[in-house]
């Protein structure tokens, strides 16, 4: 049968789990099925019917009268293991799994997953794919909010030594990494600003 349960009380954010053990899906079930449908009289434990006798969806008049299950419960009973893991933003995974990699701490770890985010969808950026910059500020904002304002201030620490150490190396044993920093900014808004002309005038043409 189908499941239609709509865990809207859900304590961890997104919607519904992505993975939904087979446990957590028997429990939803009996949890509604824990009151007489008030639409189609279908008795405690049994499922709704339709008015010719067949098992039909629940009906929404049913789940409003069990009401949400209790699902902040059930997580601390430890049932929603799987579905929490399925749920962790990706960037905080690629975060471990650069810590790992690199054997540092949590603002090195941090630091390479979001540098890493942004080189493979550099393409993206350059573009202005929207897509791609909500990706990006829902990673960046999953980590701000993970970290904290101390990991975070840790974080921007750590990539703007970095962003120094590879002007200097751009810049050459004899150049000036200041200048090659300020060269690069100045590049850097001079194309945005290019850009927004360009958009600008093809808006005023349409
Ligand atoms: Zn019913």
């Amino acid at each position: 049968m189908t499941d239609n349960d709509q865990p809207g009380a859900a304590p961890w954010g997104h919607g519904r789990p992505q993975l939904r053990s087979g446990e957590e899906t028997k429990r939803v079930r009996a949890w509604y099925r824990s009151v007489v449908c008030p639409r189609c009289d279908a008795p405690v434990g049994r499922v709704c019917r339709t008015a010719a006798g067949h098992p039909a969806e629940r009906h929404h008049a049913r789940s409003k009268a069990a009401g949400s299950p209790p699902y902040e419960e059930w997580r601390k009973e430890g049932l929603f293991r799987t579905s929490e893991q399925a749920v962790i933003p990706e960037i905080l995974r690629d975060s471990d799994t650069m810590r790992d990699r690199f054997n540092v701490d949590e603002p090195l770890g941090d630091a390479a997953a979001i540098v890493g985010h942004a080189l493979v969808h550099q393409v993206g950026f350059s573009l202005g794919d929207e897509l791609v910059l909500d990706r990006f500020d829902d990673a960046a904002r999953a980590l701000a909010l993970a970290r904290g304002p101390v990991g975070s201030a840790d974080l921007v620490t750590v990539l703007a030594a970095q962003v120094a150490a590879l002007a200097s190396i751009l810049a050459g044993p004899f150049g000036d990494p200041e200048a090659t920093y300020t060269t690069f900014v100045r590049e850097q808004t001079s194309n945005a600003r290019q850009q927004q002309r360009r958009e600008a005038g093809r808006s005023t043409s349409e």
